[in-house]
């Protein structure tokens, strides 16, 4: 197996959202104590359990905090839930993606002006969650354009997307969502809130895909970016999504001399490179 060659993809780990929210929670920790994130700041369990070790510990709900102070996930939250938290004794780290950000403004500026929101997004995701809270009462968030035809919208429509989705399948569903309105709509908008950060590291995975034998994403199996990155190899190649470098499995590897690496945004470069140093030890028989 001494031929074996892993190559990296070219945009992978961290984005410059993950970066800023782990660098606020670390220099509040080093300051403060009674830090808690309201869930994990982002979805990496690596990095939770560095941040653990710092003393910041995670929450799910906001009434189990009753007093130091809570952090707001890279995701975002809904504008009741703000509210929420400020009107509580409580210190406030908002670490809330710019980009994401964009994305709840947007929807808030189609909301004031009437317009019906459709969100191409996981209805359960947390930054969903926060993106509906943001765009009205009118507001839906699905993955499956077929169901629009099902919703009452109003005659203005406003369409757009969780951050982290694909851009291609953006484009299915907004084709789809155009269709369904067409008979009765007076006016649509689509707004193109996903995070380009997310298209990088999705470009770079399919231009990998194509030259590898085999395609390993690192990251959370609870990350919606780094899922989909899985998704979008999986078509193309054997894909197998981990969350560390126990879990290769050799016969993975087997008569394969191309082997691609690609992680989430949320995965940190030790995970990273642990992956790499063991499949190449299988070159080298270490
Ligand atoms: S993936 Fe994009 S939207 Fe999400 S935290 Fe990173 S930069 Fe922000």
């Amino acid at each position: 197996m001494a031929e074996l060659e892993v190559r990296k993809a070219r945009e992978l780990g961290f984005c410059f959202g993950v970066r800023r929210a782990i660098k606020l929670i670390e220099a509040a920790a080093k300051e403060h104590q009674g830090i808690a994130t309201l869930g994990p700041i982002v979805h990496n369990q690596l990095v939770v359990a560095r941040l653990a070790q710092m003393g910041v510990r995670v929450v799910n709900e906001l009434d189990q905090l009753r007093d130091g102070i809570i952090a707001i996930a890279s995701h975002g939250v809904s504008p009741e839930l703000l509210s929420k938290i400020q009107g509580r004794q409580l210190g406030v780290i908002d670490t809330t993606c710019p980009t994401v950000r964009s994305a709840q403004k947007a929807a808030k500026k189609l909301a004031e002006a009437g317009f019906g929101v459709v969100i191409f997004g996981e209805e359960t995701h947390p930054e969903v969650k926060g993106l509906l809270g943001w765009a009205g009462n009118k507001a839906v968030a699905t993955l499956d354009g077929e169901e629009i035809a099902g919703f009452d919208l109003p005659r203005r429509v406003g369409i757009l997307s969780q951050t982290t989705q694909s851009r291609s399948q953006f484009t299915a569903f907004t084709n789809r969502v155009i269709l369904a309105v067409a008979p009765y709509a007076q006016e649509l908008r689509i707004i193109n809130t996903l995070c380009q950060e997310t298209q990088k590291r999705q470009e770079a995975a399919l231009e990998l895909a194509e030259k590898s034998e085999l395609v390993i994403v690192v990251g959370g199996r609870n990350s919606a970016n780094t899922q989909r990155l899985a998704e979008l190899c999986s078509p193309i190649v054997e894909t197998h999504l981990i969350e560390s470098a126990d879990e290769i499995e050799q016969a993975w590897i087997a008569r394969r001399q191309r082997i691609g690496v690609t992680a989430g945004a949320s995965t940190p470069d030790e995970a990273i490179e642990e992956v790499v140093s063991k499949l190449s030890s299988f070159a080298t028989g270490a």
